[in-house]
């Protein structure tokens, strides 16, 4: 981690485990200690170079491979633009269905990750194109106007969602522009969600949200995951899995920490929030 101002190396300290493999092997075994699953992200997107994505696929293949050695509870999240969608279809569709082999073999689940709204309809095909061998999941944002015809798309064909709000500056003509119609999305796709699906990521630190879920679920008996980022409500993923519920956090990597650190600076909307983000106890 070698730019940036104090407080966004501060930060970027807090949400990400460190630049090595070895440091989110290291996380995901204390966030095991604690009944929580680990997904792993090894950071890099928008690549326009071949260098860079192979690189990049050489990394997560690594990763799965220190997953499996070590043991620990762990899958692992990618980008569309780190796997090398910038540069062709071919490329990234091989890459993509590498991965989703290496992962069927040790039990890891592959997730895509959902970038900014013009990419969305290649993510989503790229899901639905390679055999998901039951273990990869795509994620869906509740601000894209588009979600839930996305999410029926996706749970037709049997694809596992983690439903989150949306970390990027979109256009109005795509995307809600307020926390309160991005949040009230939301509630309409996680209804869905439990009307329409039997296994699903309820991805968001809103407590409302989450309890709204977990009330959802008394009646729907379904198989829910919530899912937190690293350094971001620790408290509130540690009483959901004391309480037995599934719980995973997301927990970034590697050395290309700047985007990521800016999406997360940018929700930490005020003050006391960065500072909450910088002191609360870790997990
Ligand atoms: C597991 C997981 C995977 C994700 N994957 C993707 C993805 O693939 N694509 C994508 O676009 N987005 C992704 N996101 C990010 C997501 O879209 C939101 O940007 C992010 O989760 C903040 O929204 P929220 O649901 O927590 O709700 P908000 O309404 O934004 O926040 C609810 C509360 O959480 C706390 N909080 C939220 N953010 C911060 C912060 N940075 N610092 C301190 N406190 C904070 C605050 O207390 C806030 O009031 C992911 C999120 C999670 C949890």
């Amino acid at each position: 981690m070698d730019a940036g101002g104090w407080i966004e190396k501060a930060l970027a300290g807090r949400w990400i485990a460190g630049p090595t493999i070895e440091d989110a092997i290291g996380k995901a075994k204390s966030l095991n200690r604690h009944h929580i699953r680990a997904i792993l992200n090894y950071l890099g997107e928008a690549y326009n170079r071949k260098e860079n994505v192979d690189k990049a696929v050489a990394s997560i293949l690594e990763l799965m491979d220190a997953i499996g050695n070590s043991g620990v509870k762990a899958d692992v999240a990618v980008k569309g633009t780190q796997l090398g969608m910038l540069l062709g279809w071919g490329a990234l569709v091989g890459n993509y269905r590498r991965i989703v082999r290496e992962g069927a073999k040790r039990g890891i689940t592959v997730w895509l990750d959902m970038e900014e709204h013009k990419y969305v309809t290649k993510t989503v095909r790229l899901y639905l194109l390679v055999p998901r061998r039951g273990r990869t999941g795509i994620c869906i944002q509740s601000y894209l106007k588009r979600s839930i015809s996305d999410m029926k798309n996706v749970t037709r064909h049997g694809g596992m969602i983690r439903l989150v709000k949306g970390a990027y500056t979109e256009p109005e003509s795509v995307a809600f522009q307020s926390r309160e119609e991005t949040t009230g999305n939301y509630y309409v796709l996680m209804d869905y969600l439990f009307r329409n699906s039997k296994r699903f990521t309820i991805a968001t630190h809103d407590e409302a949200v989450v309890r709204k879920a977990l009330e959802l679920n008394k009646k729907y008996g379904r198989d829910v995951t919530y899912a937190m980022l690293n350094g971001i409500r620790g408290r509130l993923a540690r009483e959901l899995a004391q309480k037995g519920e599934k719980v995973s956090v997301y927990v970034p990597f590697g050395r290309e920490w700047i985007p990521y650190s800016y999406r997360r600076l940018k929700e930490a909307s005020n003050l006391k929030l960065v500072v909450r983000s910088i002191f609360e106890r870790g997990l």
